[in-house]
């Protein structure tokens, strides 16, 4: 069985959330996911369990859009409730792919909900629908619910890790059981991430646990955070409070470098460091590596943000809004043809004459993927009067593509894929270009430089050095 290219694609950059033990929990479910709605703005959907019973409504459109109004939400009762905020990428726009996935098994019922990607996906489902598993949807997520199914173990947790055994990737995973409660997992080097939180007064009770991809859908509720699940843990939990498994044992860790440059929320703490603060610190860094001649630093909101702060902080030079962001349009990056892109772009920033007229400007953002967004600005920033522009980039050059669940085109499409330091200027259109180093980069983690050895982080995209196997790519074996 094959499906079209754009449907296949592998990347499910997601944001995941989970209650149990909680009254109205699809409420609360609904604002975590509100809070991560940066981490997908293609589709929502919650799974509630009211003890007795499944409820879902998934749809697609921004959270609020789909859990808007109070009659749905009353429509998914219960004390726990998991769900799911799904990335656009280019195709594969259906509801059939939107999560959480629900599943009604011999055993009984089980919904997951799923960030990331499995490496080994296409290989796998290959195998299942040999062997008769038949697909709904395109996605990874459904090959782990097949996996569970075929399990020859009895329980659910057992057949969850069985699964987990086989399937290769960078993921998180959220699962609702009506014995065994709420299941949380990280994949085994802990590439993407999942925080485990506690809601103020449940000390002495059972139950008040959220799971949720980042710090900032627990701040929301009022949640308190307790910790990172480690990387390979499986926490179960339910009303016996909170159990760990290990089924991998310890293979290290690789925390995705690009979730602190862009993807995550500001104001996330992610594996103990605050999103904020490594952003400005890269900024700093940036300064001090290619700092250059100029009157004002300028982000290009929001994600150069923090770190264009960090910049004009650590040059001394002033820092000012000279891009003004609309935002009432999506991340332009979503739009599926280069021309809507182009558009896309002009929508969503404008330049602000001033700050930016007669004035040497260095721009600060977060990274060059396709050369699009940066070649606009540039000639946006020009038009409005600069004098100069100098483009600094808080990570090093986007030269591979993701495998691992952050949706970046293939090397075909990345600038700085096929094009030296100087080609990449002249088609940006700026006075000067530069990218933060991998040292300056590892520093602003807190490390001396990169790690020759023991990486801590995964930085594949810029380094080309993928830390999981690499099964399938475009449905291809590639490597084993
Ligand atoms: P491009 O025009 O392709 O060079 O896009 C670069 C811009 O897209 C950057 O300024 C980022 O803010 C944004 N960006 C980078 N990676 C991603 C991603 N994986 N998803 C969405 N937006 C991204």
């Amino acid at each position: 069985m094959s499906f079209p290219e754009s449907s296949s694609r592998p990347y499910e950059e997601c944001g995941v959330f989970g209650v149990w033990g909680v009254p109205n929990a699809a409420a609360l479910t609904a604002l975590g996911l509100h809070a991560l709605q940066h981490r997908g703005q293609e589709a929502a959907g919650i799974v509630s369990f009211d003890g007795e019973a499944f409820y879902q409504h998934k749809a697609l459109g921004l959270v609020g859009d789909v859990f808007g109004n109070q009659d749905v939400i009353a429509g998914l009762p219960g004390e726990a409730a998991i769900g799911h905020n799904r990335y656009g990428t280019t195709g594969g726009t259906h509801v059939r792919n939107v999560q959480p996935i629900y599943a009604d098994y011999a055993f009984g019922g089980l919904a997951v909900a799923h960030n990331g990607n499995l490496t080994n996906a296409a290989t796998l489902r290959q195998a299942l629908v040999k062997r008769g598993c038949i697909f709904h949807s395109t996605m990874d997520t459904e090959v782990i619910v097949h996996l569970i199914a075929i399990s020859l173990y009895d329980t659910v947790i057992e057949r969850l890790m069985d699964a987990a055994k086989k399937i290769k990737g960078a993921y998180s995973l959220i699962t609702l059981t009506p014995d065994n409660g709420l299941l949380g997992m990280r994949d085994p080097l802990g590439v993407r991430p999942l925080v485990l939180g506690r809601m103020p007064g449940y000390e002495d009770k059972q139950g008040g646990w959220v799971l949720a991809s980042e710090t900032c859908a627990l701040d929301i509720i009022g949640a308190d955070y307790v910790r990172d699940l480690e990387p390979g843990e499986i926490v179960v939990i339910n009303a016996e409070g909170v159990k760990s498994l290990w089924p991998f044992g310890d293979v290290g860790r690789r925390f995705c470098i690009f979730e602190y440059i862009y993807f995550a929320r500001p104001d996330s703490i992610l594996e103990g460091q605050s999103v904020y603060e490594v952003r400005t610190r890269i900024g700093g860094e940036l300064a001090r590596e290619s700092g250059v001649e100029a009157d004002v630093v300028v982000p290009v909101p929001d994600s150069g943000v923090p770190s264009a702060i960090g910049y004009a902080h650590e040059s001394g030079l002033p820092y000012e809004m000279g891009i003004v962001r609309n935002h009432y349009v999506g991340r332009t990056f979503i739009q599926p043809t280069d021309q809507v892109r182009n558009l896309g772009v002009k929508m969503k920033h404008s330049a602000n004459k001033a700050v930016l007229e007669g004035r040497r400007v260095i721009l600060v953002d977060d990274s060059i993927v396709r050369g699009t967004t940066s070649r606009k600005i540039v000639d946006m920033v020009r038009a409005a009067g600069a004098k100069e522009v100098h483009m600094r980039i808080t990570s090093p050059p986007t030269k591979h593509p993701c495998f691992y669940g952050i949706d970046t085109p293939s090397e075909k499409h990345l600038l700085a894929a096929r094009h030296s330091l100087e080609e990449m200027r002249k088609a940006i259109n700026a006075d000067s270009l530069a990218f933060i180093s991998f040292d300056g980069l590892y520093r602003a983690l807190g490390h001396q430089g990169r790690p020759a050895e023991n990486h801590t982080n995964c930085d594949a995209c810029f380094s080309g050095d993928y830390p999981i196997t690499l099964v399938d790519k475009d449905g291809k074996l590639i490597q084993q």
